[in-house]
């Protein structure tokens, strides 16, 4: 069974995000760049498929800047055989990235595709369901636990209050949640061996996909800054503070 893996670029979660000075996105200039968490968790996924004997062929793919290449390596480092990268410098909307991931699954022809439920950088969760809009696989979303069994993928997935179980006829697409598994670190002879594995480039063109935005980011800020807290000396100062300053009771 060959699983597609797509894997997106974002900025590090570690990093304290700045907004540009003329609000018109995040600055980007010297900030460490990382595969999303999410994704690390699909690749994890898919690796521990082929672990198992249940996948035979891991393609990761990502769609962004040549310097998202670096997070491709690193999957191969984790494990995944070959990578795709789909180069376009665009701020893509997730309507593009879908298109384009669709034009990917039509030419790999992939049983298994696993996106990561969201990405941390623009919090959009919605390329894996797009992308099981526009190709009509079944699609498990928020998944904590995925079993291919036969012609199927049971997909346990987290919902409010409690988990879901859907079974799903394949080819499907499943996004990975938080508990789905803890990715590895990839080790340094992976690494060195994820240099010379295949790495292909395509652009949106010879994907025949046009990326035309349907969406402008009219302005980005930052949260606005909390002001600081005050010890109280008893509780009846507290309730005063409660009922006349904070108007909460
Ligand atoms: P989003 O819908 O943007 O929150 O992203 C959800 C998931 O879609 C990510 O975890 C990735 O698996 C996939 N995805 C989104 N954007 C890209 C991209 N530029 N390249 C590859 N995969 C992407």
């Amino acid at each position: 069974m060959k699983v597609l893996v797509a894997v997106k670029r974002v900025v590090d979660y570690n990093v304290k995000v700045r907004v540009k000075a003329d609000n018109s996105g995040v600055d980007l200039a010297n900030v460490k760049m990382s595969m999303n968490p999410f994704c690390e968790i699909a690749v994890e996924e898919a690796v521990r498929l082929k672990e198992k004997g249940v996948a035979s062929e891991i393609v990761v793919v990502s769609i962004g800047p040549t310097a998202a290449q670096e997070q491709l390596r690193t999957a191969l480092a984790l494990g995944a055989d070959r990578a795709v990268l789909v180069e376009s410098s665009e701020e893509l909307n997730s309507l593009a990235v879908a298109k384009l991931l669709k034009a990917v699954v039509d030419k790999e022809q992939p049983q298994l595709v696993i996106l990561g439920k969201q990405a941390i950088d623009s919090d959009n969760n919605q390329t894996g369901q797009m992308l099981g809009a526009l190709t009509g696989y079944a699609q498990g979303t928020f998944a904590s636990k995925v079993e291919v069994a036969g012609d199927k993928v049971n997909v346990t997935r987290e919902i409010d209050g409690g988990l879901q179980t859907v079974a799903l006829n394949l080819p499907a697409i499943v996004t990975t949640d938080l508990r789905l598994n803890e990715p590895r670190y990839a080790s340094l002879p992976n690494i060195m061996k994820a240099k010379k594995k295949p790495l292909e480039v395509l652009t949106p063109d010879a994907l025949g996909v046009a990326t035309a935005s349907t969406v402008k980011t009219l302005k980005v800020e930052a949260p606005a800054a909390r002001s600081a807290g005050i010890k109280v000396k008893s509780v009846e100062e507290l309730v005063e503070k409660l009922k006349n300053e904070a108007k909460v009771i």
